[in-house]
């Protein structure tokens, strides 16, 4: 278990903890480390929140395109992934679109894609316009878990040579950005996530050989019995939390302190997009891109989060082979979740909230309801 942000917990935490071992049987000479317990109940829920991830099968688009006299550089479909890639995306997507002979930008869309593009942009000395039809906390990007890994974003039977190359450059940048931004001014912070499962752990975060093994930090392996978790197996890594709420609002006042403007506009088709005065427009519009381009690949994953009264000493994330995982992040402890192709309903689902509830409770025996 990684030292990096382990805090000490309380007597009553470690009790609850050890309550549960009883379910996994130790090996000889093995000792329980102390993990705190999530307590997982109805009456802790403080809200619900729905978004819709940006999905291709083949991965984010990162794409210049001429609409008549206007340059469009697409940056969007970033599925599950999108906070984790934005930097990295961002920065494909301006040494695609950037000519220094150019002085003036648009940026379509105020998501985590468009506001790392705007500052991109304006850290080379461009004047930039950024329009979008929502700005936080009502995009899709406030809605995320944010956790730096990026999952869910595409299918590798669908992916194209050379993708996986633009994929893992632009983890590679955000990678090292986000690391600039840790602290509490940007509400980054490295925390310990525990993959759980009920066979020996060799996939997560990426198997060994992958072009992602890169990011996997202290990877460590747990004996049956070493975690106070349900499962039988298990394994740990380090990554980099992002509290979007907090971090997008900071970006946004990031954009407009360097001189951005920021427009509330939605545009209906690409005419109107065409007929800016802009000669170079970067279209981080997310699932917007669909209807405004005619990207009939990009379609909604639809994402129920269940979220939890804080507890201040939960600082570390669970993933799981199956639909359950746990982010402990300091707003608000932020359990999943659902995974709905081609799902457009922003409405929560009782039935979902009380399928996550249940599946996450199942992870902790010693921090169940009764
Ligand atoms: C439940 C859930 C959990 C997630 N967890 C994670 C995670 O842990 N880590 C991670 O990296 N990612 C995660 N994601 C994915 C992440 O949220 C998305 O990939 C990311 O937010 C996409 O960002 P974006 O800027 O492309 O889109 P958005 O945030 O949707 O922003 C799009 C912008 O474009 C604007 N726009 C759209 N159409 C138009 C139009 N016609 N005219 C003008 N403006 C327009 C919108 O108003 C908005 O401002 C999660 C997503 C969900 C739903």
């Amino acid at each position: 278990m990684s030292q990096m942000t382990r805090r000490a917990f309380t007597a009553t935490g470690l009790t609850a903890a050890v309550a549960g071992c009883a379910t996994v049987p130790q090996a000889p000479g093995v000792v329980m480390k102390p993990v705190p317990p999530v307590l997982v109940s109805a009456d802790r829920v403080v809200r619900v929140d729905v978004g819709l991830r940006p999905y291709r099968a083949s991965g984010f688009r990162v794409e210049r395109e001429m609409l008549g006299e206007t340059a469009v550089v697409h940056n969007y479909g970033h599925g599950g992934g999108g906070i984790t890639l934005s930097w990295g995306s961002a920065q494909l997507a301006v040494e695609e679109g950037f000519d220094p002979d150019v002085a003036e930008y648009a940026v379509l869309g105020a998501g985590a894609l468009g506001l790392s593009t705007a500052m991109l942009l304006l850290e080379r000395g461009a004047k930039v316009t950024l329009y979008a039809k929502a700005l936080s906390p009502n995009t899709t990007s406030n809605i995320a878990g944010g956790q730096w890994w990026p999952a869910s974003v595409y299918d590798s039977a669908a992916i194209a040579p050379g993708y996986m190359d633009r994929h893992v450059a632009a983890a590679r940048h955000s990678f090292r950005r986000f690391q600039l931004l840790t602290g509490p001014d940007y509400g980054i912070s490295w925390e310990v996530n525990y993959v759980l499962s009920d066979r020996p752990v060799t996939n997560q975060p990426a198997r060994a050989g992958h072009p992602m093994e890169e990011f996997a930090i202290n990877v460590v392996d747990y004996a049956p019995g070493e975690l106070p978790f349900t499962t039988a197996h298990a394994r740990s890594f380090d990554t980099m939390m992002v509290d979007t709420p907090h971090y997008l609002r900071k970006l946004e006042e990031d954009v407009r302190e360097r001189g951005g403007r920021i427009i509330v506009r939605a545009f209906q088709d690409a005419a109107e997009v065409a007929a800016l005065d802009e000669a170079v427009v970067f279209n981080c519009t997310g699932l917007g891109a669909g209807k405004l381009f005619g990207d009939t690949e990009i379609h909604p994953v639809r994402g129920q989060l269940v979220i939890l009264k804080p507890q201040a000493e939960i600082d570390y994330n669970i993933i799981t082979g199956g639909s359950a995982y746990m982010f402990g992040r300091r707003d608000g402890i932020v359990l999943g979740g659902t995974f709905q192709h081609h799902n457009w309903s922003l409405e929560p689902s009782d039935a979902d909230t009380a399928a996550i509830l249940a599946a996450n409770r199942r992870l902790f025996a010693g921090g169940v309801e009764a």
